[in-house]
Order: structure tokens, then sequence, then C-alpha cells
């Protein structure tokens, strides 16, 4: 493939040639190149690396992820990140990967077209005002080669938490396409590219064309599926992505739409501590999360019209549901709604737009606040050691869903200000290593508090440790493979449904699904489509002539080795009362967790029958 390496100290360009199947396998091979396991994340030559899948530009759908590989400055090691849509855009930027290298000495802008870069200073400012500012300043180029931006906010020049951020423009209109707006955010990717590289943003665009003319053939695609799935590709695409669109069975779609009534009583409330609530009272608290949070959202999105939108490539699936002008996805909305005790849709809202603007990942943003906020209920912190003036509603047995929602929410716009902002010590030592780090330097500092409250500040928080000092949180579920030893979380590269079994079959299931969602990120295909695309993806590279991928997943186990940031075992207590609460839950006879051996011999062979699995 062709790949671009850009050093934006030297403002250099290198057009090479590369053996990779995918975004995921040349990020693989730059990194080793430069051997950055050796590197800290935010090191200049520590490269970041994005590009799209082979199949682009032609007849398939949902395959116009771009996809992001970086040293994480979180979980520190490779994580990967995707970006809906924009390799609709990218695919004509004259290569099928980008390498960033370098730093350049003021904040810059790289325009990427037809091969050709272009590199202009820009000031930092919130992320989608950014955008807007790029498109009149550069009209002519948006215009030129249909561009689309992608930036980072605020939040990755002061935190760890910085996401990449991109909401498509309508070139001729000038404005934001509805729906069309997406991040690549877990493990910090914005704070790599801003801190690292200097770099604000990306424009990628030029003439739209396949990469591989076979990827345009509709009759051979259509032939492949028959011959594979018996029925022609749109009859299988469309049965596969039911849920996303609009599930006649439930009377509802997207992730949003779906969650909510599908998982009911599972889905985590106020930071996991509903684990520790009986099950009677879990449903009463759902039933309030469907009243309030989720039916506002299905009666004008579903009942009353359809706003439903695409990520920006032409997708028949319109998984982005529109609720008064906001995109409303489950786990950003999650995030400043029920995981932060917060049962209202309309003030999750002002929470979510700014977190977005700021350019945070909202997930992670959720479990800091969440975290915050029972750190200072549980008195281990003040309110204004974290900037706030009145303590959070975080007990969900006494929790008024109106009333105290809207005080949680109002405390969760100004933490998430004073976050970015690094308003207070405390929140400057979260904002620049993140929960696991800074838990344990508080831990140091209110020892005190620690030992009267009988509660370490660790223990409230839910993580998966990597080395000494990398974590990432879970995505909101209620579900063990989420905080398994697993390479890469925070996503879906593990078995992540609410389900509980032997650590050697838990390990098995979440080493398949983590080697096929690694497929599906070195493919650029958005995991909406995995239905139909995994059961051919061997046959759709055959069928375009790409080489297809190599062992992606082991590479990874190795990096994570080589860099010192291997799963670690579990060292919060909410964290192991996650795995032991759904066990007990579905009624586990074999482990019961007594004490934490139990857990350690849980999460050890686990480990090890993992790493058999990657080995073999
Ligand atoms: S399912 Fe949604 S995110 Fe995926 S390609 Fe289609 S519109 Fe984009």
């Amino acid at each position: 493939m062709i790949l671009l390496e850009i050093d934006m100290g030297k403002n250099k360009v290198e057009k090479q040639e590369i053996d990779a199947s995918g975004p995921l396998e040349a990020a693989i091979t730059i990194h080793k190149k430069y051997e950055t396991w050796r590197l800290d994340p935010l090191s200049p030559e520590a490269p970041i690396v994005f590009g799209m899948g082979p199949f682009v530009g032609g007849k398939l759908y949902g395959v116009h992820r771009l996809i992001f590989v970086f040293k994480s400055p979180q979980t520190k090691t490779l994580h990967v990140s995707a970006l809906g849509g924009a390799a609709y855009k990218a695919m004509g930027m004259g290569a099928q990967a980008v390498a960033i290298r370098g730093r350049a000495e003021k904040p810059t802008a790289v325009f990427i077209a037809n091969g050709q870069v272009e590199f202009a200073e820009i000031k930092p400012s919130d992320a989608y005002n950014l955008i807007k500012e790029l498109y009149e300043t550069r009209r002519d180029f948006f215009i030129q080669n249909d561009a689309r931006a992608l930036v980072v906010g605020p939040a990755s020049w002061t935190t760890y938490n910085g996401a990449i951020v991109s909401v498509d423009i309508d070139v001729k209109k000038g404005e934001f396409r509805l729906g069309a707006e997406d991040f690549a955010a877990r493990g910090g990717p914005g704070t790599a590219l801003a801190q690292g590289h200097n770099v604000v943003a990306i424009v990628v665009g030029g003439p739209k064309k396949p990469l591989y003319e076979k990827a345009a053939d509709a009759e051979a695609i259509n032939q492949l599926f028959r011959q594979r799935l018996g029925k022609p590709y749109l009859d299988v695409l469309n049965e596969k992505t039911v849920k996303y669109r609009y599930d006649p069975k439930i009377g509802t779609g997207g992730t949003f739409g779906v969650n909510y009534p599908h998982y009911r009583d599972l889905l985590p409330l106020f930071g996991y501590k509903s684990i520790y609530m009986p099950k009677e009272e879990r449903i009463k608290h759902a039933d309030l999360v469907l009243e309030l949070f989720w039916k506002p959202f299905q009666v004008e999105v579903f009942e009353k019209a359809k706003s439903w939108y695409n990520c920006g490539e032409p997708c028949p699936v319109v998984c982005k549901k529109v609720w008064r002008g906001k995109k409303v996805d489950y786990e950003s909305f999650h995030a400043a709604g029920p995981f932060i005790g917060n049962y209202l849709l309309q003030e999750a809202v002002p929470v979510v737009d700014e977190i977005d603007k700021l350019g945070l990942d909202a997930i992670e943003m959720g479990h800091v606040i969440a975290w915050l906020f029972d750190a200072v209920y549980t008195g281990l912190l003040k309110p204004e050691e974290v900037g706030l003036d009145d303590v959070p509603a975080f007990d969900p047995s006494s929790f008024d869903p109106v009333k105290d929602s809207r005080r949680n929410a109002k405390l969760a716009l100004a933490l998430v200000r004073n976050f970015v902002n690094n308003s207070t010590d405390v929140l400057a030592l979260v904002a620049k290593h993140g929960i696991r780090k800074a838990a344990r330097e508080l831990e140091r500092r209110y020892a005190d508090r620690v030992r009267e409250r009988g509660v370490r500040f660790r223990d409230l928080a839910v993580y998966a440790a990597y080395g000494a000092e990398g974590y990432m949180t879970p995505n909101f579920y209620w579900a063990p493979g989420l905080v398994a030893p697993m390479y890469v979380l925070g996503r879906y590269w593990t078995n992540y449904n609410p389900t509980f079994m032997s650590p050697e079959d838990f390990a098995k299931t979440s080493y398949e699904r983590a080697v096929a969602e690694a497929l599906v990120d070195n493919a650029g295909i958005c995991r909406f489509h995995r239905g139909w695309a995994e059961p051919v993806l061997k046959e759709l590279y055959q069928l375009v002539g790409a080489r297809p991928p190599a062992a992606l997943y082991r590479e990874i186990a190795y990096y994570a080795k080589l860099s010192g940031a291997e799963p670690m075992p579990w060292e919060s207590k909410r964290t192991r009362d996650l795995v032991s609460a759904l066990a007990k839950e579905l009624g586990s006879k074999e482990w019961r967790f007594e004490d934490y051996d139990d857990y350690y011999e849980w999460w050890i062979r686990f480990k090890e029958a993992l790493d058999k699995l990657i080995l073999a």
C-alpha cells in the first residue's frame, strides 16, 4: 500500500510503498520500524498512523472508517480508534495510510489531497469552531477536494483524554451535516496528536475512486454473497444491520434506542454502583431510565419523525439518530446520563455538547465524572477540591430522579470544564495522569481520609490495568470481559456480553472476538456491518486482489510486552466486584470469589489461556 510519512519537524513528506493489508498492519510495521515501545507515548518520534481499508470507493457499504493507531497516553501501549465515514473523503488523499511523526514548531493544520501535503499555522480552539474556521479560511481546498476535517479540541492540550473530532461539512453550503460527526476517542489519540506532534487539524480529501477496481463490481459482490450466504449483498446487509437502523420487533433502532430496553437493569448506573443493588431495585431504576431518559428520544426520533442520518458515507443503515439537532449515541449519552446519576435526557445534552466541543473521549469522561462524584460523595474529596460548590447526589437508594438529576448534570458540566482547565490541583493531577496514577497519588496525599472512610480512591473506579501506569476504563456494560486481561480494551475487542464462565472458556471467546474486531478495523469496516462482513472477509480480499492480513492481535500483544504494558491483575475493589457480582447474579456455583486469591486465580488462568491462544 502507499503510505505517506509526514515529518512535522521538517515539513517533509515521504511517499513509501509498504507491504501491509490495512491501516492496523501498516501501523504495526511503522511502530516496529521506530521501536516505539521504547518511547513515551507523547514523544514526537512515536508516530500516529491513520488510514483506510482496501474496500473504499466501490459498491460496499460501511467500509469507510478511518482507523487511528497510536501509542496511547492512557494504556501506554498500542491502541486503535476508529472514526466513522471519514475515509469516504480520505480515499482521495493519494495514499491508503499516513504516519505523522516529529513535532511542528507551531500548532499546525495539515492538508492532504491527491498525494500533495500542505501545512498551515493555526490557533487551537474548540473542536466545532475549529472545523468552521478551517472551512472559512480554506474554502477552496474543501470545495475542490470535497474535504473533511479531523481536529483536536482544547482537551487534547491539557489532558490525557483528548479525542480526534470530525464533523462532515456540506462543502457547497458550508453547513455541518447532521449526524455525520464522529470521534476517534478512546485512549487519547487527540492528546498524542496535539502534545506529541503539535498538530491541531488534518484535512483530507481528493478525487473519489476505489483503491481496487473490483470493489466497484456489484455483480461480482452479489455473486460472492449468493455463493457464501445464499442471498444478494443488500439482502444480507439489511438483515444483519437491522438493530442499528430500525428493528420492528422492538420498535426502535441505533445503539441508544436498543440498549436501554434490551439490557434494562444490567446497564451500569452511578459509576457501576448499581452492581451492589438487588435486582428488584435495579429494575425500578431501569424503569425510571426508560421513562425519563429513553422515551423522550424514542417518541421524537422513531414515533413522530425519522431523524436518521449516516456518518458521512452513503450507508443505508443510517444509524445516527438525531434528537433535536443532537446526535444521540448510547455511550456518550450514558456517560452524561445514568452512569453519572442523571436520568433526564434533556439535562445530558449540554454535558455531551461540552464534552464534544472540548474534544474529550465521552466514555472516559463519564468514568472520571462518576469517580470524582463518588470521591466527593464518600468524603474522600471536598467539593471545592474539584471546583464544585455542592456534593453530588450519588446514592442510588435515596436518589430523586428529577431533582437530583438536575443537580448532578449541573455539577457534571462544571466538572468537565474544570477538568479541561486544570482548575484545581486535584484536577490537574487527574488530567495529566488519568484515573489510575492519580488515585495512587491521592491515596498518599489524603491518607488520613482514606483511613477514616475505610475506602481507597482506586476502589471507587473501574478499570483494567496495564504495566505500571497504564489503564483502560470499560465501555458501559456490566461484562467481565471488559476488564479481563485482554491486550486492547475500551472497545469491543473482547467478549463484551453480560455473561460469566470459566476463565479458559472466557479467554477463548474473548480472543475470538478480539481477532475478529482487529480484522474488521484493519479492513476499515464499521463494526455495525460486522454481521455480513466477517463471514466473507477473506473472500473480499481475494475478490479485490489484496493480500489478507497477518496475525494482528499477536503483534499487538507482543508490542504490549515490549512496552512493559501487559495486562495487570485487578487492583480496584469495584472492578473485582463487577466480576464477582455478575457471577453471583448468573448463579455461578464454581466461582464464589470469597477472597482475593479467587479473583487472582480467575484472572491469571484467563491470562495464561489467552497467551496460549495467541501463541498457537
Ligand atoms: S452503520 Fe452508521 S456508522 Fe456505520 S457506516 Fe453506516 S451510518 Fe456509518
